[in-house]
């Protein structure tokens, strides 16, 4: 089986060496009712920096089934609760040069995505702003306020070079979406109802905006450090042509 480490985000291989995997029926219901079950997986990560264990879970109804003359069943349809366990929710661990404040509420928005989409989505929202004005420099009371002087620096030359017009055009295709988009003009501070799938939208785009300004950013200032090194290595290593050049 393919699989992505959620620690590490290195694809791998899953084989019998460390993946654990099992189907458990649960004998607790009252007879005459087909009952109910749950299945785990658990995978260790075989990236040697990493190595740790992810474990998920699954609970649901059991459909009791029979094959080769031998009782067997598995989970149905109906899913109570399916999801990973550890580590918890979905974030995708970001690097350093993403500041913590902003990491933080986007690590605990994926956290409480499915138990509160509400309280996520207050993260997620505040996450989308604390970009804003971190990378952008621009601060404002409401966030509609905030991502129209984003596109009028953008319009004007003076915004960060990491903010592309399709960035922005991202965060303006969220905005169309149910809820979110609806309450986009309110201050971040305004809880607003929404379901899952409208936080993971937001969520999805909070990460595009983590590698597209950010990472974009960062890419750029290593390159000009390795350039820079490179241009100073040859003339310490050349001193006659370093002196020629001036
Ligand atoms: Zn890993």
């Amino acid at each position: 089986m393919n699989w992505t480490c959620p620690h590490c985000q290195n694809p791998q291989i899953a084989s019998a060496e460390n993946q654990q995997s099992d189907t458990i029926y649960l004998g607790i219901v009252e007879n005459g009712h087909e009952g109910c079950g749950f299945e785990y997986t658990a995978l260790r990560c075989l990236n040697n920096q990493c190595g740790e264990i992810t474990f998920g879970i699954s609970l649901g109804d059991w459909v009791s089934g029979d094959i080769l003359g031998m009782q067997s069943g598995g989970l149905g349809e109906l899913r109570l609760w399916q999801g990973s366990i550890y580590p918890f929710g979905t974030a995708k661990p970001q690097p350093d040069y993403i500041p913590p404040v902003i990491a933080e509420d986007y690590y605990e928005a994926c956290k409480i995505k499915e138990l509160s989409p509400k309280a996520a989505a207050t993260l997620a929202r505040r996450c989308l702003q604390g970009m804003i004005r971190d990378f952008a420099g621009i601060s404002k009371g409401r966030l509609i306020d905030e991502i129209k002087a984003l596109n009028a620096a953008i319009k004007d030359g003076s915004a960060d070079r990491s903010i592309s017009e399709e960035s922005v055009a991202a965060i303006d295709a969220v905005r169309s979406i149910g809820n979110i988009g609806a309450h986009m003009e309110k201050d971040v501070n305004h809880i607003i109802a929404v379901d899952a799938g409208e936080v993971t939208v937001l969520l999805e785009l909070i990460e595009q905006l983590f590698e597209d300004w950010y990472g974009a950013r960062d890419s750029r200032q290593k390159r000009r450090a390795r350039v820079t090194k490179i241009a100073s290595d040859k003339k310490s290593a050349k001193p006659s042509a370093a002196k020629a050049d001036q």
